[in-house]
């Protein structure tokens, strides 16, 4: 039988392309966990994934009642799990008040962390039948102010995780319970989901053998994650990340990076970061990366899972 791979947000960019890069290979069958589904049909056929490779399901991760319904929908299809790749994400930089998701939490990181929190915890069970199954989160190096390319403010910080204490809904807005800043919103979601690799590796990689890990891509810049930014800034980046970083990744190869991370055997390691590099040299090898001084306070990874578990209703 195929190994089953669940990649959310693969109607577009990173997530997309991974969806190809696995379905190209002889052994997986992809499910596109999407909101959209007229769209990622669209999608999947516009890159040309072949019909038999990949199944649509629906997903909206800003929603805990879509989690749930989407596990219920997966398990009924009958087939195993042996991969979940928590990809879907939302960047809104110009916003200046916070939009909410359907149960009332600031929608960034209810989207980014808290919906990929409450699916990773349920899958779980499907996981650890599997043999050598994996969890993979995506990261990003602007979670890491020690990076170039973490360096430009706002830096993340989840301070106390005062805002989830206090039940992370209207008037708060953000994880420290300071003052809504949609960009600070982004990187502290990313940082939540580095931490949450950590804690589900610290938890469980040694009873269910399961490999929980995070990647860094590189810098997609040409993706429709700044779909929200100014227009310039959309011409600019890339070209920025062509020319001057040397940051730039194509959507195709981050995606084999992902496939890499999701199938080869090089990659089993439990509770790594991956990266290439921020500056992308031709056949770059990748290396386990140190996450940000944030992201590895095992402290905070402990009391985030305690706390993200009340807010979606685990504990
Ligand atoms: P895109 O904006 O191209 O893709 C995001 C995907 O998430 C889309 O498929 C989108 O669906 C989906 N999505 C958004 N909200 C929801 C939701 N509520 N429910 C279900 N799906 C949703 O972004 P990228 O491909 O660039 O980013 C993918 C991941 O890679 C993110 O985790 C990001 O943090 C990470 N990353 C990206 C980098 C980059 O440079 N681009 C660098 C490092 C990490 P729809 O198509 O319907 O909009």
């Amino acid at each position: 039988q195929k190994r089953t791979v669940v990649i959310t947000g693969a109607s577009s960019g990173v997530g997309l392309y991974a969806a190809k890069a696995l379905a190209q290979r002889e052994q997986w069958h992809v499910v596109m966990a999407c909101r959209d589904l007229a769209k990622a049909e669209q999608v999947a056929q516009a890159v040309a994934i072949p019909k038999d490779r990949y199944t649509l399901m629906h997903i909206d991760v800003a929603s805990l009642g879509s989690v749930r319904q989407f596990v219920t929908n997966f398990r009924e299809t009958g087939r195993s799990l042996d991969a979940l790749v928590c990809n879907a994400a939302i960047y809104m930089p110009l916003i200046k008040e916070p939009l909410r998701s359907p149960e009332g939490f600031e929608l960034t990181v209810a989207t980014n962390h808290l919906g990929h929190f409450l699916l990773a915890n349920l899958l779980l069970d499907d996981l650890k039948h599997a043999t050598a199954a994996r969890l993979i989160i995506l990261g990003t190096v602007t979670h890491n102010p020690d990076e170039l390319g973490g360096k430009i403010p706002p830096r993340p910080d989840l301070g106390d995780l005062k805002g989830f204490a206090d039940g992370f809904k209207e008037p708060i807005a953000m994880i420290d319970g300071k003052k809504f800043e949609p960009v600070k919103a982004y990187k502290d979601s990313k940082v939540c989901n580095v931490l949450t690799m950590r804690e589900l590796h610290r938890r469980y990689h040694e009873s269910t053998g399961i490999t929980f890990s995070s990647l860094y891509p590189g810098c997609v810049a040409d993706t429709p994650l700044f779909r929200n930014h100014y227009p310039l800034f959309q011409k600019l980046f890339p070209w920025f990340q062509k020319n001057i970083t040397g940051g730039y990744v194509s959507q195709e190869l981050s995606g084999e990076r992902v496939a890499m991370v999701v199938a080869d055997p090089e990659y089993s390691q439990s509770g790594a970061y991956w990266s290439w590099g921020n500056r992308q040299k031709k056949d770059g090898k990748s290396f386990v990366q140190k996450v940000s001084p944030q992201a590895r306070d095992d402290e905070k990874a402990e009391r985030l899972w305690e706390l993200s578990a009340k807010l979606v209703g685990l504990s």
